[in-house]
């Protein structure tokens, strides 16, 4: 039996709502690129029977919610035109310009014609992420993108539901995540989740129920009290809102703790937002003042960031009904980044990153990507020059963080699965932070070695490594690197890679140096 939606189109009001009103020009932008896209997508349908436009246009509203520039937001709007409509490159270009052209290119897939199957999926990706490591902006639409078309998976016949949920957990919510969008993140997984993976879904929702995850009359209680004693202790201005974990999520949890439920304690998440940092420890204290906290879970991720960004305060109760429940405690502007990440600093109200003050939002993203945000900067990904009609000029001023840069870099491989797997596993692994003795920061996979670190910092070193210390102590080159490791590469002439070394790495980047080396080398022994 078909099933049928009757989603209602966001109308133009909505979106609007979201564009500062003061700004003539941008509602204008906003409302052409609405009338534009609704008339080129007419009479076209979803899977679901919806007209082709609903999605559009939730695209386009979740752009607004993110309070994304009118650029963006009208890009969005126009993301599927050349794909999907007989709008072409050149109608985008003459209505709206190169920056918006320059967008929509970079979410549009390529044409069926020059590529089939696997081969074009995987060269519509590298071409995503060459259009992002230009302008990051793509990624954020792209993820507004299959956001939508994760929600709406059920309505996808079922040969096509499958591989594209598994996509959306292997590539886009790593992507989400590792761009800082929490919210964006869990609501790719928890989207594709069940259509990914359905019986590992049943089996998490099963643990989920026993631990409660459906006893929301219980998190009120505990809700309530809390609040309560916030207030009782003078703490004034403050709110609060509870998260509860989602499926995927507590799936890989119970994946590294061999579905061992009893180790899951923050099935719920109560989050006090305060308005300065000295308010969330101060809420700490009340409660640590009022419950017992459980050993080993405070996590102060305000003095020590997560790797991408993540601030907050996490500790761990008893709620002395025999239950837990984790509280993170954050300022509103933590939780603004926690939630849209690097969106959340692209939007109209701060216009570039470049002028962002140091002591301002942006700083804790800067130390992780010390060389992203030199604008001027020459973005080292070459884009294929026939997949892209126009001269672009580069929105640098949007940066970009390296590894999307390294992505984009390795996007260029000649094979496309050896590239679908490589950004699989980059992601798939977590990611550690190495310093230099200088102390910036090198962004580099779990398992990754000196040659790898070496090779990060500059392709000359890489080739050049003779040692290695790690937290001054001499190591050897294989040794697998810590988070939070100081590595300092020792250099000689007549240093060359070995075989050995293809091993010891773990990073793409590294390896394409690596066998370049030995690719010369032995045409050289040849000669
Ligand atoms: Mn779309």
């Amino acid at each position: 039996m078909q099933k049928t939606a009757k989603s209602k189109i966001i109308s133009l009001k909505e979106i609007l709502k979201a564009v500062p009103s003061s700004d003539k020009k941008s509602r204008e932008l906003v409302e052409k690129a609405y009338n534009f896209a609704k008339k080129a997508h007419e009479g076209q349908k979803r899977y679901s029977g919806d007209p082709y436009f609903v999605h559009v246009a939730e695209t386009g509203k979740a752009l607004a919610d993110m309070e994304m520039s009118a650029t963006t937001i009208a890009a969005g709007l126009l993301h599927d035109t050349i794909e999907d409509t007989d709008v072409t490159a050149e109608d985008i270009q003459r209505e709206f310009g190169d920056e918006i052209l320059h967008l929509v290119e970079g979410v549009t897939k390529l044409g069926h014609v020059r590529y089939h199957g696997m081969k074009r999926h995987a060269e519509s990706l590298r071409k995503l992420f060459a259009a992002t490591a230009q302008d990051v902006r793509v990624m954020i639409i792209k993820l507004m993108d299959r956001l939508h078309n994760a929600r709406t998976l059920k309505y996808v016949p079922e040969h096509k539901r499958a591989r594209i949920a598994i996509e959306t957990l292997e590539i886009y919510a790593p992507i989400a995540d590792r761009l800082g969008m929490g919210v964006i993140k869990k609501e790719l997984e928890d989207a594709a989740f069940p259509y990914a993976y359905p019986k590992e879904y049943e089996k998490a929702y099963k643990v989920f129920k026993e631990l409660g995850g459906e006893d929301t009359k219980r998190l009120e209680k505990i809700h309530k009290s809390v609040k309560k004693k916030l207030v009782e202790y003078g703490i004034k201005n403050f709110r609060t809102s509870v998260r509860i974990k989602g499926l995927y999520s507590l799936y890989k949890k119970l994946e590294r703790k061999n579905w061992d439920s009893t180790k899951i304690k923050d099935i719920f998440a109560l989050r006090v937002i305060v308005n300065e940092v000295p308010d969330c420890y101060n809420v700490l204290s009340v409660i640590h003042s009022e419950w017992t906290p459980l050993p080993g879970k405070l996590k102060d991720y305000i003095a020590l960031p997560k790797p991408n960004g993540y601030r907050s305060i996490h500790t761990t109760i008893h709620t002395g009904d025999g239950g837990f429940l984790e509280i993170q405690i954050r300022t509103e502007e933590m939780h603004k980044e926690a939630q849209y990440g690097v969106a959340s600093h692209l939007t109209y109200k701060e216009s570039t990153w470049k002028n962002a003050k140091s002591g301002s939002g942006m700083s804790w993203i800067k130390q992780f990507f010390p060389s992203a945000w030199t604008a001027d900067k020459k973005v080292s990904c070459v884009v294929p020059k026939d997949e892209f009609k126009h001269k672009h000029k580069h929105y640098a001023k949007y940066s970009v963080p390296e590894w999307i840069r390294h992505l984009a870099e390795d996007a260029q491989c000649e094979d496309p699965n050896e590239f679908l797997s490589d950004i699989k596993s980059d992601f798939f692994t977590h990611r550690i932070f190495v310093f230099t003795p200088k102390g910036d920061v090198i962004d580099l996979p779990i398992g990754a070695t000196p040659i790898d670190f070496a090779f990060a910092i500059h392709s000359d070193i890489g080739r050049h490594v003779s040692g290695a210390k790690v937290n001054g102590k001499m190591e050897s080159l294989d040794k697998e690197l810590q988070n939070g490791d100081i590595v300092e590469i020792l250099t000689s002439k007549s240093a060359r890679p070995t075989r050995k070394w293809l091993d010891a790495v773990k990073t793409t980047m590294a390896k394409k140096h690596i066998k370049n080396c030995l690719q010369k080398e032995r045409k050289e022994n040849s000669k």
